[in-house]
């Protein structure tokens, strides 16, 4: 264990140094909360910015909603930002904010287990205990690689990685490699294999919509404006946030109106396939948006080359040389690239967090599936906020636009506990069974329900927990100010407040 002290106590414990925690992290600092600390597992800031380091990561929404609001980067370079801009933006801004000194890398949170005598949360880490007021887990819904359930992928003998762990050590020049997966991740990650492996097999469980990117460099006059007049930057960014807003109601109330996306994405398969045969297996079969939209121009020619197969017959098994499909066909390979998602409906870091009643957040949620007031705070669980917990993700815009307004209902949350001189708040179950009730009503019509498609934003139970459904000005409002009147509190003096006297 190296030398990482940790204080004894603090006001705020916040776990993760991605986008929720660095923000979490510079706004309480920026309204007086300074007494918080920030821990992160991993050796930077950066959250899955820092994790995922495949060839071809970049982010598939706009590099000007992929910002703070509250601080612009004006040196982007292209309309799709690259991973390593996006990394050395949040490393920038994490040193400029002056924050660094209450950040703790290298350090894993083990357990965190709430005190009802002390009203104080003990944060087990590999480098000793923290007690802390208040608990904010910023860990993220995709930062724990899953592995898929394939028989043998243990006894595979060549190299094998996921896409969030790239091996950099391993040069696929010239080599037969296997790419798992057509997601997100996979579409970034083919060309960019396709351009060095001597052969590259792709396994397509489902085919997933690509539309074309839209990325362009930015030129030199636009760099120009967004480093001299702020005012253009903030006019972009305003105009590419409420044309992306213009396709909620295409997700949420009629996926007709997604009809022309559907066209985008099938001329792209034409423009970048000229196989028949090819063609048709990449088409999917289930109504476009049911699964994240993709986006890319060259996973479609990549497939295209001689030296790519997609193989859309299921993985039976994995051999110490290769992979077996279901017809028998054995395909040898010295290297697999798993590009099969994360956990998400199933958060790991829910069976570390134990509430009130010794209950872990997996417990509470073992029953219904994910589920959270606002998706930020949780029954049972006092002081716990929760940065993009259930139901706050996007299929259309920036979660950094969720993340901060979370972090404003936070800051007030504490405020109005300073305030008031109140100890601990609660949600009550009346407040997040509504909260759900209402998501779960609205969630009905959308296409991530009716568009035929098995997607993660599903969990076991059949719910979808993940995405927010509906425009993100209306998860601003909800979140604007901390709703007091909907949570139990106690006072500093460990009295109850009956809830007519707080609100
Ligand atoms: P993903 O979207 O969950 O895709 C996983 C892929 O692996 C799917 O094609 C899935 O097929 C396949 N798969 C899973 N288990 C399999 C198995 N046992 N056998 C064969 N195939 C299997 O994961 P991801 O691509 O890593 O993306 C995850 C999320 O990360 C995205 O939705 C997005 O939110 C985010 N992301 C964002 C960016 C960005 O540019 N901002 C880039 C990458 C990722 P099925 O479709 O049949 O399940």
């Amino acid at each position: 264990m190296t030398s990482i002290s940790l204080p004894e106590r603090v006001r705020v414990f916040v776990v993760g140094a991605g986008f929720a925690g660095l923000g979490t992290a510079i706004k309480l600092d920026e309204h007086g909360f300074g007494d918080f600390l920030v821990v992160d597992k991993g050796q930077s800031v950066g959250g899955t910015w820092r994790d995922n380091t495949y060839p071809g990561a970049a982010c598939d929404v706009p590099s000007q909603l992929y910002s703070f609001s509250f601080a612009p980067n004006p040196d982007w370079s292209r309309s799709f930002s690259p991973q390593p801009e996006i990394q050395a933006y949040l490393e920038r801004t994490a040193r400029e904010a002056g924050v660094l000194d209450r950040f703790r890398f290298g350090v894993t949170v083990e357990d965190a287990a709430w005190d009802e005598e002390e009203r104080v949360w003990h944060i087990g880490t590999d480098h000793g205990e923290v007690l802390a007021d208040i608990l904010v887990t910023g860990s993220g819904g995709l930062s724990e690689p899953k592995l898929p359930d394939i028989a043998g992928i243990d006894s595979f003998a060549g190299e094998i990685f996921h896409s969030a762990r790239w091996n950099h050590d391993y040069d696929l020049t010239g080599k037969r490699v296997a790419v798992i997966g057509t997601g997100a991740s996979a579409i970034q990650i083919v060309p960019e294999v396709a351009k060095q492996a001597a052969h590259l097999d792709v396994y397509q469980r489902t085919a997933p919509w690509v539309m074309p990117r839209g990325d362009r460099p930015y030129k030199a006059i636009e760099r120009f404006a967004f480093r001299h007049l702020p005012l253009v930057q903030k006019a972009y960014r305003t105009g590419i946030y409420w044309g992306r807003e213009c396709f909620v109601p295409g997700f949420t109330i009629n996926p007709r109106l997604a009809v022309p996306a559907k066209k985008l994405a099938l001329q792209n398969i034409e423009r970048g396939i000229s196989d028949p045969e090819l063609r048709k297996a990449v088409t999917p079969h289930f109504q476009i948006g049911c699964k994240r939209i993709l986006i890319s121009n060259d996973y479609y020619p990549a497939l295209d080359s001689d030296h790519v197969d997609l193989v859309t017959d299921g993985i039976r098994e994995i051999t110490p040389t290769g992979i077996v499909t279901a017809d028998g066909t054995v395909r040898e390979v010295d290297a697999i690239v798993v590009a099969t998602g994360f956990y998400t409906t199933e958060q790991p870091i829910a069976e570390h967090v134990k509430g009130r009643d010794g209950r872990t957040l997996a417990d509470a949620w073992r029953e219904t599936g994910m589920a959270a007031y606002k998706g930020t705070t949780i029954a049972g669980f006092p002081n716990l906020f929760q940065i993009v917990g259930p139901n706050t993700g996007l299929g259309h815009s920036s979660m950094v636009f969720i993340i901060e307004s979370q972090i404003a209902y936070i800051r007030s949350a504490l405020q109005q506990m300073g305030e008031r001189g109140i100890a601990t708040v609660e949600p009550t179950q009346q407040a997040q069974d509504a909260w759900n009730d209402d998501v779960q009503r609205r969630m009905k019509r959308t296409v991530w329900s009716t568009g035929g498609c098995a997607s993660w934003y599903i969990d076991s139970h059949g719910r979808n927990t993940t995405l927010w459904p509906r425009t993100t000005f209306a998860f601003r409002g909800l979140l604007r100010s901390f709703d007091l009147d909907q949570y139990v509190v106690t006072r500093r003096t460990a009295t109850p407040i009956p809830q007519e006297n707080v609100a």
